[in-house]
């Protein structure tokens, strides 16, 4: 049998869940990391603390693994363009660095003829002036941003000042969708029209992280086609190798928009680690180290809750899980208001 050993850029709970599954399907991993307290050193095989630009750290890991893949999106393309000319890197970098820019990702999902919310390119503050029809609305910073970060509401023009934005970033300004549903669809994609694809999960956020998670999503036979249509048309153009997600906003008028691309695993599909008997991890390295394909088949119905900051306290000390429950603690060494510190899936 031959051994395979995967490179994990990025450390945190994706990085950790990457390894698990791939402990399971006996691939080695490694995981390189920028953060010393990664969490995901608990998991993998081997970790690495380095920078992203260090050639010679970086030159190691890439001597010890056969395939490289990244946890998070915003490993600095340059870096990850270096690294693929000495290992292979799927996904490739240059659809990192299309995704990674909120504006590039936009243009390109609307080439496709797919919809989008509507937005327009902030370079300055007076680019603000006259621009009402996009309010209210959300300015965002064009790249870096991950759980609402980077991110100001806007209601009306008079409300700028007040907010102190850094203008010597670039934003662009979204008209706010009247939401009744959020939902995620993901596909993992292994050459030409070859993929798996998993229904949609419908998603809760909170402050614009996300809360919940749940299959069935409660929206009707033609969304749940029109958004797995336009995932598979992404995955397509981009010449995809791995697990995408697609991040889709549905108004009050059952109209679908594409919010936003995940280059990678995704947090609102935890879920499928339980409930499918290929989960997005699996499926992802199957993928970008060319094992076999295995038709995904659902099990159960399931729920699954992201515990933030001190929420995950209550799990760590009472574990009493009913037989359809699942809790995952990620091992952060912080808990932080704000972040993901485990997530909790109950089958139905
Ligand atoms: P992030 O990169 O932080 O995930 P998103 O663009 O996905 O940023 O925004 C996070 C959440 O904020 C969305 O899932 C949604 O709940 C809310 N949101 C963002 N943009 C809009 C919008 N244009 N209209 C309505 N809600 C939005
Ligand atoms: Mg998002």
């Amino acid at each position: 049998m031959s051994e395979i050993t995967l490179g994990i850029l990025g450390g945190g709970q994706l990085g950790s869940m990457l390894s698990l599954a791939a402990k399971k399907i006996n691939i080695k991993s490694i995981i390189y990391s920028d953060d010393k307290d990664a969490p995901a050193q608990n998991f993998c095989n081997e970790f690495i603390y380095g920078k992203y630009y260090d050639k010679e750290k970086i030159y190691d890991f890439i001597k010890k693994v056969n395939v490289i893949t990244f946890e998070f999106e915003n490993i600095p393309f340059e870096a990850l363009n270096e690294i693929s000319k000495l290992k292979s890197v799927y996904p490739k970098p240059s659809i990192n660095r299309l995704i990674q820019h909120r504006l590039a990702e936009k243009d390109f999902i609307n080439k496709l003829n797919i919809r989008t919310t509507r937005y327009v390119s902030i370079e300055k503050k007076s680019d603000l002036e006259s621009l009402e029809e996009f309010l209210p609305g959300i300015l965002k910073t064009t790249t870096m941003g991950y759980d609402g970060k980077g991110q100001y509401p806007i209601k009306n023009l008079e409300e700028i000042d007040k907010l102190n934005i850094d203008f010597s970033k670039e934003y662009i300004l979204e008209k706010l969708v009247k939401l009744k549903k959020e939902i995620s669809v993901i596909v993992t994609r292994f050459s030409n029209n070859k993929y798996e694809i998993y229904e949609p999960i419908e998603n809760t956020h909170e402050n614009q992280i996300l809360k919940k998670s749940k299959i069935p999503a409660e929206i009707n036979n033609k969304l749940i086609e029109q958004s797995k249509e336009w995932s598979l048309q992404i995955s397509e153009e981009l010449k995809y190798i791995g697990t995408l997600c697609v991040e889709f906003f549905i108004d009050r008028n059952d109209n679908l928009y594409v919010n936003e691309i995940a280059p990678r695993v995704h947090n609102s599909g935890h879920l499928t680690i339980n409930a499918f008997n290929v989960s997005q991890f699996e499926n992802h390295i199957r993928a970008v180290c060319s094992l076999e394909q295995i038709p995904i088949k659902k099990l159960h119905n399931a729920e699954m809750i992201n515990l933030i900051g001190n929420q995950i306290e209550d799990y760590r000390r009472n574990l009493k899980l009913k037989d359809n429950q699942f809790f995952f603690d990620y091992l952060k060494k912080e808990i932080k208001d704000k972040r993901k510190m485990g997530h909790l899936t109950t089958l139905k």
